[in-house]
């Protein structure tokens, strides 16, 4: 309730006073300077305990001016009326009805702080759950930038390492197979050269769609550099790499580059190797890794030489 509607309520209850006291007969009605009681507990009601007692207090002088005013004896009046015997329980009343109004506007208060609080406490949740939303996505950003080779969306080759060695750790652990193979796109050099550096680029990014679609969920496939791909195997072994490598040679084959018009045929050799080629090991993963990697090196050179768009596995020396 704004202020001005409470004064506005007081003024009123004072006007009902002087209404009531004017329209009294003053000879037989001594109750009139009782009806102060209207602005009393109108004070207390809306402005509370001390305005109250303080209107009420102020019924002795004002009853005392009204009487004056409206010529009745005004000696009987403070006697026989309220004046002097309401007063005090005209102060008690507007006493009680004061301090109802005060204990009650403190609950609302109270009350109303407390709801703030809570909105305001439920706001900085929303607020931190969204920065930490934020935060977690950038994270996972940056995550997948920093294992992602930007041309190709393949894994890195640092995150081929370290996926590589785990997965070594593990087949050690649990004395699984583990098998991987390394290809070369053929004649890269000659692509770049006839059809420029973009083509070669698109090759690149063709031939990683061509890998990614037949190789498996489990399979950790990866720019291993320039125009080198790795793939490792897990839970196979080398016969089955074989023809998974024999796979992805496949579908690069069948996926040429569509450039400028025309249908520019790509190939790649592998070479593919195999855990179960370099018999007991006590060397930690990295170790074990460079070995078939070795193999793998090897078995890449060998499919070269022989004529290229080929899969090999390094023979025994
Ligand atoms: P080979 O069949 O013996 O592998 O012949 P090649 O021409 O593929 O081999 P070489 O090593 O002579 O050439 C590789 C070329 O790959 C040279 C290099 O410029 C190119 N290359 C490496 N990385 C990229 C790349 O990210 N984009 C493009 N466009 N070319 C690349
Ligand atoms: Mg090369
Ligand atoms: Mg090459």
């Amino acid at each position: 309730m704004s202020n001005k509607t409470r004064i506005i309520i007081f003024l009123v209850s004072i006007a009902m006073y002087v209404g009531a006291f004017m329209s009294m007969d003053m000879t037989f009605h001594k109750g009139q300077p009782t009806v102060w009681i209207l602005p009393v507990l109108a004070a207390g009601w809306l402005f509370g305990l001390w305005p109250a007692v303080i209107v009420g207090l102020a019924s002795l002088p004002v009853n005392a001016l009204m009487l004056t005013m409206v010529g009745a004896d005004w000696h009987v009046q403070l006697l026989g009326g309220g004046a002097i015997a309401g007063a005090p329980a005209t102060v008690i009343i507007g006493a009680v009805v004061g301090r109802l109004r005060d204990v009650s506007m403190r609950l609302n208060k109270t009350i109303t702080e407390k709801i703030l609080v809570e909105e305001e406490l439920r706001d900085e949740i929303e607020r931190r759950k969204k920065i930490e939303g934020a935060l977690l996505e950038n994270e996972e950003k940056y995550r997948t930038l920093s294992i992602t080779d930007p041309l190709t969306g393949l894994y890195n080759r640092r995150h081929f390492f370290e996926r590589a060695n785990a997965e070594l750790d593990r087949a050690a652990r649990y004395e699984t197979p583990v098998s991987l193979f390394i290809y070369d796109v053929d004649l890269f050099k000659k692509l770049n050269d006839t059809y420029g550096h973009l083509a070669g680029d698109l090759a690149l990014k063709v031939i990683a769609a061509a890998s990614e679609k037949v190789v498996r969920k489990i399979d950790i496939l990866a720019r291993y550099g320039g125009e080198e791909f790795v793939c490792m195997l897990p839970e196979t072994d080398l016969p089955e790499a074989l023809m998974a490598a024999e796979r992805v040679r496949h579908e690069i084959e069948a996926s040429p580059l569509e450039y400028q018009g025309k249908s520019i045929k790509i190939t790649a050799s592998f070479g593919v190797g195999a855990l179960s080629q370099l018999g007991p090991q006590e060397a930690p993963a990295q170790d074990i890794l460079q070995l078939i990697i070795r193999h793998a090196d090897d078995a890449l050179y060998q499919a070269k030489a022989s004529g290229r768009n080929r899969v090999c596995i390094s023979q025994p020396s």
